[in-house]
């Protein structure tokens, strides 16, 4: 089995999943990419081996549970292990309740909810056997405030968080050395907002993301180093916001 960690990355197509693969393969990691379009997987893939890093692609969509175990499966088989997942893909489809978007929230639930929950169920079992793992889930700073709009994302969100929670309490219980960790971003530039299907809404948070959007490799940078603290402790919980953003 190969000395290197192996993390396991959803939503690794683009955006923060795509510079966290990057920037841990740059560190010697080896990095499964997962999402829905294969050709950026696959240009992803390339690129890190070209720059002598080990990365393997699989399409997943992680609202289909069948996806997410296989995702997990081929991880193992080629690997042997997955030391990291980091449950990134998600969507962020803003609008009104009484729009009744209906669509928008079933897509929601099941990509960041049930997707984040489906890597959680996949990976346990393997984790749970050698006693140690490590299981990053993405929430947002809209995990920890509600407001109009963001009504259904901001649920999600803080269901990443509950659950985060009761599986961090679930894994020490049972004496394992698993350590879970949610990172909760503010505005960072990615293609986030492609996701939002209310063009006026839209409108304005592309405007607040001109103004007060940060690189993505802020947020990369923050996983390596949740990654890096020695394995006795766990960074659970961390808000990266841009500085100027109020809130
Ligand atoms: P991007 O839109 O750039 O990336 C989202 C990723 O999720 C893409 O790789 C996309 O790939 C993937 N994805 C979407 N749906 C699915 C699906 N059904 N199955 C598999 N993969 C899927 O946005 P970000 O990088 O910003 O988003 C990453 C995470 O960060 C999300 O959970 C988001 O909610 C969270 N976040 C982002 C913030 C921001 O300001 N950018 C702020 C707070 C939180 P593909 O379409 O190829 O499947």
């Amino acid at each position: 089995m190969t000395e290197k960690k192996v993390a396991v990355i959803t939503g690794a197509s683009s955006g923060i999943g795509e510079a966290t693969a990057k920037l841990l393969a740059e560190n010697g990691l080896i990095v499964v990419l997962a999402a829905r379009r294969e050709e950026r997987l696959k240009e992803l893939a390339e690129e890190i081996k070209s720059n002598g890093g080990e990365a393997l692609y699989r399409v997943t969509d992680v609202s289909n549970h069948s996806d997410v175990e296989e995702l997990i499966k081929v991880a193992i088989e080629n690997f042997g292990k997955v030391d990291i997942l980091i449950n990134s893909a998600g969507i962020m489809a803003h609008s009104p309740l009484k729009n009744k978007r209906i669509s928008d929230w079933d897509n929601m639930i099941d990509i960041n909810l049930k997707g984040t929950l489906y890597g959680i169920g996949a990976v346990l079992p393997y984790m749970n056997a050698k006693k140690s793992g490590h299981i990053i889930n993405i929430s947002s700073v809209a995990g920890h405030y509600a407001h109009a709009g963001g009504a259904v994302y901001s649920a999600t969100k803080w269901a990443v968080r509950a659950i985060s929670e009761s599986l961090r309490e679930e894994v020490a219980k049972d004496g394992s050395n698993i350590r879970v960790s949610v990172i909760s971003p503010g505005a960072i530039n990615t293609e986030l907002l492609s996701s939002m299907t209310d063009a006026n809404l839209r409108k304005n948070y592309e405007e607040f993301y001109e103004n007060f959007g940060i690189p993505v490799e802020r947020v990369a940078s923050v996983i390596q180093q949740v990654i890096d603290v020695p394995a006795d402790a766990a960074w659970n919980e961390i808000i990266i916001r841009p500085t100027k953003q109020v809130q």
